[in-house]
């Protein structure tokens, strides 16, 4: 069984995560969307509704499964036998933050990261961008799956 984990904060998912678990399914028998907690850091958004936001969207998909996990990305595969981590690239900033750390992950454990590129109508989306929209007021239904609402 060829599994893979989407590792990332998800806060909100945005139609760019969407583009990327979609094809992911394409390639792998299971794409896990790990949502990492770090405790340090401040969301928008709690760890439950950013679950309930991806497992909305994706409730037609029996290949996808929604976490969340603490700790490293690459212990999380060792201990449920995921054998690759999928990941986005928008940009050569992406490319470089992500080249550092899939270089990392590798020396840590024999798993392969694998990227793709974003689709180019989603290519600008970043979950800090849609948070600056919400937070003002704007209309930020365009930019993430349709269950993803803000309580008003
Ligand atoms: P973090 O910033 O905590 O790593 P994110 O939720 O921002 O987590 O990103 C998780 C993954 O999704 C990364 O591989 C990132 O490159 C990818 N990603 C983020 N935004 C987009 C987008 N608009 N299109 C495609 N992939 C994206």
């Amino acid at each position: 069984m060829k599994r893979a984990i989407f590792p990332g904060s998800f806060d909100p998912i945005t139609l760019g995560h969407y583009d990327i678990i979609e094809r992911g399914v394409t390639l792998f028998d299971e794409v896990i969307v790990a949502i990492g907690v770090n405790a340090s850091k401040k969301y928008m958004f709690s760890i439950e509704e950013r679950m309930d936001f991806i497992k909305a969207a994706f409730k037609h998909e029996p290949k996808i499964k929604v976490v969340s996990y603490k700790g490293l990305t690459v212990d999380f595969c060792k201990k449920n036998d995921v054998e690759f981590i999928l990941r986005g690239l928008r940009n050569p900033a992406d490319f470089e933050f992500e080249k550092a750390i899939a270089h990392t992950n590798r020396d840590l454990a024999p798993i392969e990261t694998v990227f793709l590129l974003t689709a180019a109508s989603t290519s600008y989306i970043a979950s800090s961008i849609v948070r600056d929209v919400i937070r003002n007021n704007g209309d930020y239904t365009k930019l993430v799956p349709d269950s993803v609402r803000v309580k008003q």
